[in-house]
């Protein structure tokens, strides 16, 4: 067969790129040679650019025909990255469905395959590429499938993932998805591309396709104006701009009619949200006086936009839980100058003592990073030392790592890999063991769980949030109705859950509130 010929360095030679892009092309020469082997022969689409790139394989179209008769397509989504992305997806999956297009489960079953992307994390683009790879088969074997990506990768690095994988169809930044059911309809000889950032889209006129649950995520703002120089957000992402309140509050009454019994609210810098006559307090307040939704909640604030309004929203409205997530990233002044947070330590602290006297019960989580350029000894110390000082009751931690386009990426890296490493398990344990601590003492006490349903690992078990956003599973002789807030007395705890035991019947109705019944 042709396609016998299609070896990894042919295609690093006519790419002419490094090692891992001949990783990719490996994978798909691995896929078409698998079609070989089943017998299948091999076909590839391929748009005349790429002709020169798969030279020697079986090129049988240049377009994407739509197969008669069929009405409605159907579109397969992949999200990788933070709840932003996760909530892009429902907004995608809901534009979609209005475009005519039904979501599925499998990407075998799909017309048109996307990755929704993150540029966030270190190795994101290799995970994609790698699972692009992947997903090529299912091109080899039906020319007319549409593969793309969408969302903060698409943006930052358009020309490197087109060089890369040039049989992509699509690459669509963040502030371009209205369009895409309308165009991937269309016919086009070559990829689409459309990384234009908008300062004024917010999609707020769009219904997003949610998971049924008793949770739902709601975007308020997009974007950051913040800068902080390690962060590639406001890139690719673009500024801050707020969805206007009245859709907001529609949006969630909505939500609790249809049985959602918890709203979080999100944004890169969520508090920052203003709509230009609206700020994060009062639509915090108004969420309040919505009938049937029993909690509200949001992240991630940035604590340079704590304000006394939100302080005073917090203390006075009973359906926002007691938990914030306050991203503090160095104990350090000197590297969180380096880092353009906009605060200091002592403003910091000063915001984790207001907060927890307006909300004694409050739980609090951040980001820490270690090892950023210029980061010393004493530095790395002091970050240490905000964390026992503040005894944070979970924190994301990570090692520096630089991300092109970002002002810090110019500069050197002082901090060598192992020493990193050394820093990041130091401040791992510092925070395992304060949390712990922190769970250890509900135990004993009763807690109100949002049930969620059944618990993943334990048999006969259930599991939801407490306010605190801690999760807890609790043994029920009897089902408890997801949706409800049920009273658990907290048995035994380890550093991530709570354990404990139902002070409730399922036909102890005193004891729920709420439900939906799903
Ligand atoms: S506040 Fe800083 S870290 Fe957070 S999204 Fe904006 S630039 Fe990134």
């Amino acid at each position: 067969m042709r396609s016998s010929r299609f070896r990894t360095g042919t295609a690093t030679r006519h790419l002419g790129q490094s090692n891992k892009e001949a990783s990719s092309w490996s994978k798909l020469s691995r896929a078409i040679a698998d079609l070989e082997l089943s017998g299948t022969a091999p076909t590839v689409i391929c748009r005349p650019r790429q002709r020169q790139l798969l030279a020697g394989l079986t090129v049988i179209d240049t377009t994407h025909e739509r197969s008669p008769g069929v009405a409605r397509r159907r579109v397969y989504v992949e999200t990788y990255g933070c709840q932003m992305n996760l909530a892009d997806t429902e907004l995608l999956l809901g534009l979609f469905r209005q475009g005519g297009y039904d979501p599925v489960a499998e990407p075998e079953q799909a017309d048109v395959i996307l990755l929704n992307t993150c540029a966030i994390r270190e190795h994101a683009e290799e995970r994609v590429v790698g699972r692009l790879g992947d997903l090529f088969r299912h091109k080899a074997r039906r020319p007319d499938l549409q593969l793309g990506i969408v969302g903060c990768m698409a943006q930052h690095v358009r020309d490197r993932l087109l060089a890369r994988l040039p049989f992509v169809d699509f690459v669509v930044g963040p502030d371009a998805y209205r369009r895409l059911p309308q165009v991937l309809n269309e016919h086009r000889p070559d990829p689409y591309i459309d990384v234009q950032l908008d300062r004024t889209e917010t999609y707020a006129d769009l219904v997003p396709e949610r998971e049924a649950g008793v949770r739902a995520w709601v975007t308020i703002m997009r974007g950051c104006d913040k800068f902080c120089t390690f962060c590639i957000v406001p890139y690719v992402r673009g500024r801050e701009r707020s969805v206007p309140m009245a859709h907001v509050l529609a949006q969630v009454e909505q939500l609790a009619r249809a049985g959602f019994r918890e709203v979080v609210y999100l944004g890169q810098t969520v508090n920052a949200y203003h709509d230009g006559e609206a700020d994060f307090a009062t639509l915090l307040r108004r969420t309040n006086e919505i009938p049937d939704l029993l909690r509200i909640r949001f992240t991630s604030p940035h604590p340079a936009d704590f304000t006394e309004a939100t302080l005073e929203a917090l203390a006075t409205c009973e359906k926002i839980c007691p938990y914030v997530h306050l991203p503090v990233q160095s104990g350090s002044d000197r590297i969180l100058e380096r880092m353009a947070r906009g605060y200091t330590v002592e403003a910091y602290l000063h915001l984790v003592e207001r907060l927890r006297s307006v909300r004694p019960d409050v739980a609090l989580s951040t980001d820490v990073i270690v090892g950023f350029p210029g980061e010393e000894e004493a530095d790395f110390e002091a970050t240490l030392q905000l964390m026992r000082e503040v005894r944070f009751d979970q924190a994301f931690m990570f090692q520096y790592s630089p991300r092109s386009g970002t002002k810090a990426a110019r500069w050197p890296e002082t901090v060598s890999p192992e020493e990193k490493q050394r820093r990041l398990q130091a401040v791992i344990d510092l925070q395992e063991a304060i949390a712990f601590e922190r769970n250890q003492a509900w135990v004993g006490r009763v807690v109100e769980v949002l049930v969620e349903g059944p618990a993943r690992k334990r048999d006969g078990a259930w599991c939801g949030k407490t306010p605190q956003f801690k999760t807890c599973v609790f043994a029920a002789d009897e089902a408890p109705q997801v949706g409800t807030l049920v009273p658990v007395r907290v048995r035994s705890a380890n550093s991530h859950t709570l354990f404990g035991e139902p002070e409730f019947t399922a036909s102890d109705g005193a004891a729920t509130v709420g439900g939906n019944g799903r």
